[in-house]
Parts: C-alpha cells; structure tokens; sequence
C-alpha cells in the first residue's frame, strides 16, 4: 500500500480514539469505543482485500457524526480526510434529532438507496454489534430485547445486500447464532 494510505489511516485510527476517548460500549465488559471502530476497520479492511482505504478510514470514522461529545462535523471530516470519506460517514450516520424509533425504522427504509461502500459498512457496523451481543451483552438487556435487535439488524442488512459476498456471509453466521 502507498504510504500516503498508510498516513491516512493511522490519522483516522488517532483521530477516532481521540473522538471517543471518553466513550465506551454499552455491553457488560464496557470496552472502550474505539475497539467498536477497530473491529468495524478490520471487518471491511477483509471483506475489500485490504484495497480500499477510503472504506477503512470512513469505518474508523463512522460513529463520530453521531457522537457529540468532541462536537466533529461533516466540514472537519472534510478538512481531515476528504469528501468521499466524509460522505460515506455522512450516509451511515443517524439523525440524532429524531427519536430512536424512528430512527432505527429509517434505516431500514434508507438501506436500499446507500453507495457500495455504505453497504459494506453498514454490514460490517452489525455484525460487531451481534457479535457484541452475543459475546458481551448489556447487563440490562432481556432475551427479546436480544432477539428485537437481531431481527431489526436483518431487517437493515437485507436492504443492504448484493454488495459484497464475504461480509454478508458473517452477518448471516453471527446472525445464525443468536438464539435467544
Ligand atoms: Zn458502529
């Protein structure tokens, strides 16, 4: 990989866990955020062959929209990290002015229409997060709850498919394990 790739995510890895430094997982073992980004990284960094840096960077970037701790906007990821990144983040970001519901109903409706690489992403973001519930769950979360979120995630990830074999194929494995 050139070295400028290389720069550029080291940057957008530093970036992230400076963004959600004072953030963590809501699960039992409360691991801090950035192993969400990294796991998220790693999942599309495999699903692309390690060929698109873009898809990596905006992984490590994807949550920092909606976090609003640090106060990041779209114009400083620009500045940062360029258009294309910030527009896939951008696509996978909720609008936190909404209540949760509808939030999460609009991402299945909205699934359908991301790029390529939103897809990608948005799968991969799942299927950390089955895996977080299946591995470490939050303390507070009943089985239906368990099963809501699981049937939810689907709901999304088929608006999404089509895009990439590798990362559907461990969407549908965690998915397959979520017997609650
Ligand atoms: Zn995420």
């Amino acid at each position: 990989m050139e070295a400028k790739k290389v720069l550029q995510i080291v940057r957008a890895l530093d970036f992230a866990a400076w963004a959600h430094s004072a953030q963590r997982r809501k699960g039992g073992a409360r691991e801090p955020y950035v192993n969400h980004l990294t796991e998220v990284a790693r999942l599309v960094a495999m699903a692309t062959g390690g060929n698109d840096e873009k898809l990596i960077i905006a992984a490590l970037l994807h949550d920092v929209l909606e976090d609003q701790s640090m106060h990041v906007n779209y114009e400083m990821l620009v500045g940062n990290f360029g258009k294309r990144v910030a527009n896939i983040v951008r696509e996978v970001t909720d609008d936190k002015s909404l209540p949760k519901a509808e939030r999460k109903r609009l991402q299945v409706v909205h699934a359908p229409h991301l790029s390529r690489r939103a897809k990608i992403l948005k799968i991969a973001d799942k299927s950390a997060n089955l895996n977080s519930i299946l591995q470490t769950p939050p303390h507070d979360w009943s089985a239906t709850r368990k099963r809501k979120y699981f049937t939810w995630a689907a709901e999304v990830v088929d608006g999404c498919r089509g895009v990439n074999a590798w990362i559907e194929a461990v969407f549908d494995e965690r998915l397959s394990l979520g017997k609650f």
